[in-house]
């Protein structure tokens, strides 16, 4: 095994087969491909134009000199196993399973969480592949404000009723993630993420405070638009 080879292994790219296939594969089952293919847009195209935090994020990274254009930067696959999404760093795109999302509030949900990797990426230097750190800082960031956390989700997993189950949430998804991607052991994973866990769990931006709902969200993107508004007329 090369090199290369080795490396695209331990990140944990084959998770995303298409990533590395020949583009535009024409199969038996290319009708099914295609009906996945354009739900997931489909979906993809009412989260970017209806979530308040898509909506926040994607102003804030104009912001930055970040724009996100729909189809530059996403893009539908199928993926192995359970995953979501993902963010490629090297082409700053965000991969969207489309055969693992079938509901609108679940890719709403994957668009947020992956779109505050792309926000970590584009406001920051961000060294995915060798800063353990960073990586760890930003899925604790993307699990505790894209509302993989929020009450609803955690009552459809009947973890409620624990005593600040708001931050375990967050640490066991931050640590989840990053054994998806990382072939490191739990251990390992568990001391970066407790040393960053503080400060990365305290940093909002570009929220102002956890959003614990889709109604604070709403909040958060109308109180950032009007920011907008009121610097412009400076
Ligand atoms: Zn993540």
């Amino acid at each position: 095994m090369d090199q290369s080879k080795q490396q695209e292994d331990d990140y944990g790219y084959n998770l995303f087969p298409e990533r590395n296939a020949p583009k535009y594969k024409k199969d038996s089952i290319g009708a099914t491909l295609f009906t996945f293919n354009h739900k997931c847009q489909v979906m993809l195209h009412l989260a970017l134009e209806t979530s308040p935090y898509a909506k926040l994020l994607l102003g804030a990274m104009k912001n930055s000199g970040c724009q996100v254009f729909k189809d530059r930067h996403f893009s539908c696959e199928d993926c192995d196993g359970a995953v979501s999404g993902g963010f490629d760093a090297t082409s700053s795109q965000i991969v969207l399973c489309q055969n693992n999302i079938h509901q609108q509030a679940h890719m709403n949900r994957v668009v947020t969480h992956e779109l505050i990797h792309a926000f970590d990426h584009c406001r920051a230097h961000v060294d995915w592949f060798n800063n353990f750190k960073h990586l760890a800082c930003s899925e604790i960031r993307a699990a505790n404000l894209s509302g993989d956390c929020s009450f609803s989700n955690e009552l459809s997993r009947f973890n409620f009723g624990l005593k600040q189950h708001h931050q375990e949430c967050v640490r066991g998804r931050a640590l989840r993630s990053i054994l998806a991607v990382r072939k490191v052991s739990r251990e390992e994973a568990e001391k970066v993420v407790d040393e960053v866990f503080v400060s990365c769990f305290n940093d909002h931006a570009p929220f102002e405070r956890i959003p614990h709902s889709k109604k604070d969200a709403k909040f958060a993107n109308r109180h950032y638009e009007s920011r907008d508004r009121y610097y412009a007329n400076l």
